[in-house]
């Protein structure tokens, strides 16, 4: 059990669904980003790899919500900080490792290129075998 399942249980709120809990940040934009923050990151884009990446500690962002109204959301030193950046850098066509030295970032590129040619080399022999 989680803690969040334990309060929950004790305050009588039913468990909550699937799915929710995901809030929506229509046309985000970074009003201010202010002190630094560090985080490991990893990416659905770039499988099995993992970095420190350092991002603004405090930010406030603008945004629409579902509901049309344009708000606000701070978040200072959290998960939730990191989150927002990252995905707001997935607008831009940005990565995590696109805040990487050169150096970090070639050696991420080489080994997602050996982890592909690995790939390839076992769907040919299993292409054989059939
Ligand atoms: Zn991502």
């Amino acid at each position: 059990m989680t803690p969040t399942e334990g309060t929950q249980r004790r305050t009588g709120e039913p468990p909550k669904k699937k799915g929710e809990g995901l809030f929506w940040l229509i046309d985000p934009v970074l009003k201010l980003g202010e002190g630094e923050f560090v985080y490991t990151e990893g990416c659905l884009s770039i499988p099995d790899e993992y970095e420190e990446v350092t991002r603004f500690g405090h930010i406030v962002v603008e945004f629409t919500g579902r509901d049309g109204k344009r708000r606000q959301l701070e978040a200072t030193n959290t998960l939730l900080s990191v989150c927002v950046q990252h995905e707001m850098d997935h607008l831009q066509g940005k990565l995590f490792v696109d805040h990487l030295s050169a150096l970090k970032r070639e050696l991420i590129r080489r080994r997602l290129k050996k982890h592909k040619a690995q790939r390839e080399a076992e769907r040919k022999g299993e292409a054989t075998a059939l």
